[in-house]
């Protein structure tokens, strides 16, 4: 079929199925946030797609299964190695999808993606079950592979979080089919041209692209599968966990947060606006990030007199740009969105001390780094998501305040605390509930490290022996000599 030229890279608008390209008359398009340019019609897949892709990955899966983690760890290697080769690539493609930063694609992101497939790879070659005697008999426990995995990915970092997937279900012996999420499906499409050019057995990896209504719940819905893992809104999570109870099957699901970034006096001051400043990366459409910053009161106004300074650097443009530190949001849908919320943010009585509008300059999708300050407590802002380069400034006077402030949230995704203290540290961090607490540093991520979300941030972990615990299925052994 067709390919179609994105930021001078020949991309298929087609899936992937069975290791050949499949188009569908129903094809949806697919615009640029960068300038609200159309990029593409991509194929809308359905159940008749996704039936064809389960049932190729399906037959893909006894001999993929059987080959054992160091025989698919040569296909996965050579895998990484080629997606590795291809950065440069699949940066500007995702750039042109979905906004992000071209420099941390090309330098970060991309790379990362390549090393979610080879990391896990080489994991499932170490990972040992237990084997141990009771009473006479022999117990052991061993991972398998289950069968194939769904795998549903959103548009904020679709290749990274699509191949922190992937290259687990992959690695655990699973045959996996994906869908890309449709506001940023290209670089998950050049992901099956990888897995091709590394000669990766027809139906291991599938693709089928489409809408979230119809091919992501066509796909949770396929009696075929045995895994779903999801990254996306608490609403799809929602519906999701619905259908995977109807089958009893395992979900994964890594959704939204509203994250605190808890600032105590005693804490390296210039780190602390530092991160907190970097909260607008991606431009906030980050589900880890700390959106909500709580400052002690005795630095508050130094705090946000340093954030206010700093907020003035930030360079809003064309994520193409070198100099550019925060583009635009994805869509004009997500932008009315963002938008609604600063709205009614303001209508509540929050105060703007930066931004709330629309760049003046580039217009667009390009909505200013904003800060509200003097929050009534009842406010939408301090409770819901945003996913926008929106974040919220409190105070509080003692430790049981921060912990308080921090927990009031229905979400549990991470938290991250700045103090010069280690037995504060320690307090808070046992006090705060979150999957994942960053104590004097921000968004560090080791893969064997469990990841996911407490309250209502999710269900499951993810990471290391967590990706494999999920992915496999687990076998008990109790083994007497006849
Ligand atoms: P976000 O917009 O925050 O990424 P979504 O939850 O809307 O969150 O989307 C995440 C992924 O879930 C996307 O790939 C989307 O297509 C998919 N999706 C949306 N609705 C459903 C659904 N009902 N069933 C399965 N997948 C869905």
């Amino acid at each position: 079929s067709e390919r179609i030229l994105i930021a001078n890279v020949l991309v298929s608008p087609a899936h992937y199925i069975g290791g050949q390209r499949v188009s569908s008359k129903k094809t949806f398009t697919v615009i640029s946030p960068i300038d609200e340019s159309v990029l593409g019609e991509v194929a809308a897949g359905g159940e008749k797609e996704v039936d064809e892709a389960v049932s190729a990955a399906l037959k893909a899966y006894p001999e993929w299964a059987a080959l054992g983690p160091k025989g698919r760890g040569v296909y996965l290697r050579r895998f990484a190695d080629i997606v590795e080769s291809r950065v440069e690539e699949l940066a500007a493609v995702e750039t042109a999808s979905n906004g992000s930063l071209l420099e941390s694609g090309r330098l970060r992101v991309m790379k990362r993606a390549a090393y979610n497939i080879r990391f896990f790879a080489e994991w499932a070659e170490t990972l040992k079950g237990k084997s141990w005697e009771s009473n006479g008999t022999q117990y052991s426990v061993l991972y398998q592979p289950s069968g194939v995995s769904a795998l549903i990915t959103p548009w904020n970092a679709p290749l990274m979080l699509t191949t922190w997937k992937v290259g687990p279900a992959l690695a655990a012996g699973n045959t996996v089919v994906v869908k890309p999420p449709e506001w940023a499906p290209f670089t998950c499409s050049l992901l099956a041209d990888c897995a091709e050019e590394a000669g990766l057995p027809a139906g291991v990896l599938n693709i089928v692209q489409g809408i979230g209504e119809e091919a992501g719940a066509a796909l949770t819905q396929h009696s075929g599968i045995s895994r779903i893992s999801f990254t996306g809104s608490v609403e799809t999570g929602r519906i999701i966990g619905k259908v995977a109870a109807d089958r009893i099957v395992p979900a994964s699901m890594e959704l939204g947060g509203k994250s605190p970034l808890v600032v105590f006096a005693d804490s390296d001051f210039e780190a602390a606006v530092k991160t907190a400043l970097g909260q607008y990366d991606n431009a906030g459409q980050v589900c880890l990030a700390g959106t909500r910053i709580l400052v002690e009161e005795s630095i508050a106004d130094k705090f946000l007199d340093a954030m206010k300074e700093g907020a003035k650097k930030i360079v809003l443009g064309d994520p193409r740009n070198i100099e550019t530190d925060v583009g635009p949001l994805i869509t004009r849908e997500h932008f009315m969105r963002v938008q609604g919320f600063v709205e009614r943010a303001k209508k509540q009585g929050a105060t703007v001390a930066y931004g709330g509008k629309v760049s003046e300059k580039l217009g667009g999708l390009y909505f200013e780094p904003t800060l509200f300050v003097d929050i009534p407590e009842h406010a939408e802002i301090l409770k819901e998501e945003v996913f926008g380069p929106v974040l919220t400034f409190q105070t509080f006077r003692t430790e049981e305040e921060a912990i308080e402030m921090a927990n009031n949230t229905e979400y549990g995704l991470a938290a991250t605390v700045f103090t010069g203290s280690a037995e504060r540290a320690q307090r808070v961090r046992s006090a705060i509930i979150g999957g994942t607490v960053w104590i004097n540093t921000f968004f560090a991520r080791d893969l064997s490290a469990p990841f996911g979300g407490s309250k209502k941030s999710g269900i499951g972990r993810e990471g290391g022996d967590f990706s494999f615990d999920f992915f496999c299925n687990i076998q008990t052994v109790a083994y007497k000599a006849g």
